[in-house]
């Protein structure tokens, strides 16, 4: 067979070629290893050399244009159209892949129902800076450089890149707000502000060196401990759904004068005692008083005409003890098997 007649044959078939396992036929028919234009290569050797130069040019050329016509149908042939698939291999019935979709952290969302809590009761949503300076995170609320207080508070300092009488750190607490609101503010006032906090300190089951508090603060004339317990102990009722045993002690604080602290049942071994509550069977889940008169004056409120309740509340805890997570590391470990569950 002369060269042009393979091509036209070979163009033929692969123009009928139905699909991918025909088309694949075709080429090795023509262009295998032992198709036709390797059989018309091999019948050349007996020609003369000048005929043997021309035809075997005419060969590649025939071979390079049947290449890329195979080429193009392969690439139509991968694509045809859906509704060619065959019935039995199509079943409508069958469930799809499920799409996992991502959400918001728990804490997330527990401070959203913080927030939604407390401005049900007319309080006022702030934020307050992560970094902080020396005078917003201890001296203005009465814990001045030489109070044994501020070891209680295992600080991160940050180091000074230019000379700055401010020293800075990440805040221990979300208490500067209260300073940095009422510079600004004229009482009566009730606030809160929901951040993160930073401790430099051992990491264990119930300590982490980040975590979220929620600071409160409510100014007036005539506030006192009873409405800080009452609103404590119903904004617990709304988190928590139900009653939760609560244990109000004293406790000291240099930015609050009496002091409280709110201990909860823990909810992990219902007050029994486990490795969470350090077997004590409460948890320590804020702490609370009336505002001590020194910060009033260094916020810039004359404390013989005011007063007020403060908290701060430990967001962590109060999931942990809500949802029986049994470790604060869990919160930013990454686990997708504990993130998920929420
Ligand atoms: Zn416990």
């Amino acid at each position: 067979m002369d060269i042009l007649s393979i091509q036209q044959q070979a163009e033929k078939e692969i123009k009928g070629a139905n699909d991918l396992k025909e088309l694949n036929l075709v080429f090795e028919k023509y262009l295998g290893r032992k198709g036709e234009i390797s059989k018309f290569f091999r019948s050349l050797k007996d020609l003369p050399l000048e005929q043997r130069k021309i035809q075997g040019k005419k060969a590649n050329q025939v071979k390079e244009v049947l290449e890329k016509k195979i080429q193009e149908k392969r690439t139509i042939l991968s694509k045809k159209p859906f509704q060619e698939i065959k019935r039995a291999e199509l079943d409508v019935t069958q469930p799809g892949e499920r799409i996992n979709l991502g959400h918001l952290s728990i804490l997330t969302y527990a401070k959203r129902e913080v927030i939604d809590f407390f401005k049900s009761i007319g309080f006022e949503i702030i934020e307050s800076p992560e970094v902080e300076t020396e005078y917003y995170n201890f001296d203005a609320l009465n814990i001045p450089d030489y109070h044994p207080a501020r070891d209680s508070m295992d600080t991160f300092w940050l180091k000074n890149k230019e000379k700055s009488k401010d020293k800075f750190l990440l805040r221990t607490h979300t208490s500067p707000s209260q300073i940095r609101y009422m510079e600004k503010h004229k009482p009566p006032f009730r606030v809160i502000t929901p951040g993160r906090v930073f401790r430099y300190e051992a990491i264990d089951a119930s300590h982490e060196a980040q975590f979220y508090q929620v600071e409160g603060l409510a100014v007036s004339k005539d506030i006192g401990l009873a409405n800080l317990r009452y609103v404590l102990e119903n904004f617990l009722k709304y988190f928590f759904g139900r009653e939760v045993n609560l244990r109000w002690r004293p406790g000291y604080f240099p930015f609050v004068e009496p002091g409280l602290e709110v201990d909860i049942e823990c909810q992990v071994c219902q007050g029994k005692g486990c490795p969470t509550c350090k077997y004590a069977g409460f948890i320590e889940l804020a702490g609370a008083g009336m505002v001590h008169p020194n910060v009033l004056k260094n916020g810039g409120i004359n404390p013989y005409k005011w007063q007020g309740f403060a908290f701060g509340l430990g967001l962590d805890r109060l999931v942990m003890m809500r949802h029986n997570i049994n470790d604060i590391r869990l919160f930013h470990s990454g686990d997708l098997r504990f993130m998920s569950q929420f």
